[in-house]
Parts: structure tokens; sequence; C-alpha cells
């Protein structure tokens, strides 16, 4: 049931409901209203429980709705600690005003944080220079409700951004792999769609090349793991160095790297897995076998994006393609054009060209 409020709608509801009696307690209590101040606070009151049953029956306030309840909120506990005589009552009602900014600081964009605390502000100097007292008492209500606005915004801002900064290291994490840096299957996969929509929009074909380091438990059987480890980064640099520009990299398995990119046809590729073969077998202790698939590209903007089986399908035939170059002796490369490939762009990510610096 909980789950229904996101954790703004349940700080606008437990601050609704904790603000709900004090309106009834200036109302019951005449004495604690100042002269023509009953009625704002009746007002206020019925403000205060529209918005507490509007957010408990939506569950979750969009920006629009808690953007106009938190302005219409700030200036009604503006005007409800005008309405309070009692200079305490007015003071408790007061520190309720950096609770709005304070909700906002939570998952509002930085405009309406920002928006928020100037008005809450701008209501704690006026209320402050509208109650009876001295310039200094003035001027001390008038400090406290500023930093009674500003603190809690400051605070949410700052835990907001560090959990915001966390979060992205995560996914940042989720989507490599640790040995090489380079996407693992779940990054490479994020990032295809956005690469054959932006392939399709050159007019181009997709080329896909699978990579198996060829006799790669020989080395860790007579080097040990750590160094078939450093084998593997070393080969990753080279492939690394060369893979056609704006290449989408990474590892699908522990010695199975992928290549998509794009080409003019299936000639351009075969030169492409030539050259990356080339420079594995000069610049590391192993030799790698390749396969290759070019294939033309048609792509459709309406239904579930189909990314998934077409990366597996490339996969696949360029799995045949190692089996066959292994086949054959191992160190080689075998690129064959295949049928034309339907992809579904559905909701992709953007394409986003990633070169890490491997460790
Ligand atoms: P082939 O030429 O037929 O591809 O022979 P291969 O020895 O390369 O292939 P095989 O699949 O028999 O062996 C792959 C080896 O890769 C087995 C596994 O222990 C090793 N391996 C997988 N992941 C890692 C890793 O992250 N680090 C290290 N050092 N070895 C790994
Ligand atoms: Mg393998
Ligand atoms: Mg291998």
């Amino acid at each position: 049931m909980w789950r229904r409020f996101d954790g703004r709608s349940a700080a606008v509801l437990l601050s609704t409901a904790g603000s709900l009696p004090l309106p009834l307690f200036a109302i019951l209590d005449r004495s604690l209203t100042r002269e023509g101040g009953l009625v704002p606070l009746v007002a206020v009151w019925v403000f205060t429980v529209v918005v507490f049953t509007t957010t408990f029956v939506v569950g979750r306030l969009s920006d629009r709705l808690f953007t106009v309840f938190g302005l219409i909120g700030m200036v009604g506990i503006a005007v409800g600690a005008w309405a309070v005589s009692d200079p305490v009552s007015s003071g408790v009602v007061m520190t309720l005003l950096g609770a709005i900014p304070a909700i906002a600081a939570m998952s509002s964009s930085r405009r309406v944080v920002i928006m928020f605390a100037v008005i809450a502000i701008i209501c704690a100097v006026v209320v402050a220079f509208m109650t009876p007292s001295t310039v200094v008492g003035m001027l001390v209500r008038s400090g406290s409700g500023v930093a009674n606005v500003v603190i809690p915004v400051f605070i949410v801002s700052a835990l907001r951004s560090s959990l915001e900064v966390s979060m992205q290291r995560y996914a940042v994490l989720g989507d490599t792999d640790p040995l090489t840096g380079l996407l693992n299957r779940r990054g490479f996969l994020a990032r295809s769609g956005g690469f054959l929509g932006e392939v399709a929009d050159a007019r181009q074909q997709i080329g896909f090349l699978l990579i198996d380091v060829d006799h790669f438990k020989d080395i860790n059987d007579r080097l040990g793991h750590a160094a078939g480890d450093a084998v593997l980064v070393d080969t990753v640099r080279a492939i690394l160095r060369s893979a056609p520009r704006g290449s989408l990299i990474g590892r699908f398995g522990g010695e199975e790297f992928v290549v998509l990119c794009s080409v003019p046809g299936q000639a351009a590729l075969s030169d492409a897995a030539e050259t990356i073969r080339t420079t594995v077998s000069a610049t590391t202790a192993v030799t790698v076998s390749l396969g290759g698939v070019a294939a033309p590209l048609s792509v459709s903007r309406t239904g579930t994006t189909n990314i998934s089986d077409v990366v597996d399908h490339l996969t696949h035939l360029a799995d045949r393609w190692v089996y066959v170059a292994k086949s054959a002796g191992r160190n080689r490369v075998v690129c064959l054009s295949t049928s034309p490939i339907h992809y579904v762009a559905g909701d992709a990510e953007p394409p986003r060209m990633f070169a890490p610096t491997p460790r």
C-alpha cells in the first residue's frame, strides 16, 4: 500500500498531516488569532486538507501539481504565521516554510528548487517584518527564517547529488567488464539499438565481428591465470587500437570479444577484421580468429524493440564463421554477407562510443 507513494508524496503527506492541527488550534482558541486572521486560517486549513487528500488519492504527485501545491502552500504558511497573534506559535508555523523547498530538493529540477527557496525566503522576511517587534527582533526572525529555508535545502540537495553520483557509478559498473573496461553484454546491448539507428540513418551496412583468442587455455595452463588476464588486456588494447573508428566494442565471454561497426559492405568488414587480426598478432602473445557478418539494415520505429534478438542473430552467424576460421587453422578471418536485418527501434538508448582504458 505505501509503495503507492514516492519519497516526495510521502513527505507531502507527512508535512500536511503534521500541520493540519495547527490552524485548528488557532480556530478553536480565538485568542491565538489576530483581528481578521480567522478567515485566512480556515482557508489555509481547507487547502491543507485538499493537498493531503489529493496526495493520498493520486499516490504520486506530478511535477506540475507539486509546484502548484507548493507555491500556494508557502503563501498559506506565511498567511498562517501572520494570522496567529502569539509570536511563539507564529514562529512555530514559520518553521514549516522550510519544509516545502526541502521536499522540492528531493526530486524537482534545480530551477524549481531555487524558485521555491527564493519565494520561501521572501515569505519569511515579509512575515518577520509584519510581526510587531523591535527592529532587532525582526532581523533575528528574518535571519532564522532564511536559515530555516536554506539549510534543509542545502542538506537535501547535497544528499541527492551524492546519491546520483553513486547511482551513476553503479550504472557504469553494471555495464562494464571489470578486467578490460569494455562493455559487458548488458552494456553492449543497451547501446546497440542507438548504434543500429545511426548506421541505418547513414545508409551503411551493419558489420559485426566475433573475435576469439586462439589456444587461450594453453596460456592459462602454461603461465597461470594472472598472466592470462594480462594477455586479455593486451588483446583488448590491440582491438581498441585497430577497430574501425566509432565501433561499439564489448566482451561477451571469457576470451571472446565483439565489434559492431558501420561498413559499406562485406569487403570493408573483411579488411577491418584483417587489420584487427594482424594488430593482435603483431602486438600480443596470442593470435585471434574472427568471424564476421555484414548485413543491410532496415529499421522500423514502431513496436517493441528486438535489439536482443538482432544481436543474438548476428552472434550466432559470426560464431559459425569463427568455427570455420578455427577449423581452417586459426589466426584467420572469415567474413560473409547475410540477408537484410530488420531492427525495431523502440526506446533504445542513443549511441555512445565507448573507449575505455584497459587496466
Ligand atoms: P580455441 O583456439 O579453440 O578458442 O581454444 P581456447 O583454448 O582459446 O578455447 P577454450 O574455450 O577451450 O578456452 C578458453 C579459456 O579461457 C578457458 C577459460 O579458463 C579461459 N578464461 C575465460 N575467462 C577468463 C579470464 O577472465 N581470465 C583468464 N585468465 N582466463 C579466462
Ligand atoms: Mg571461446
Ligand atoms: Mg579461444
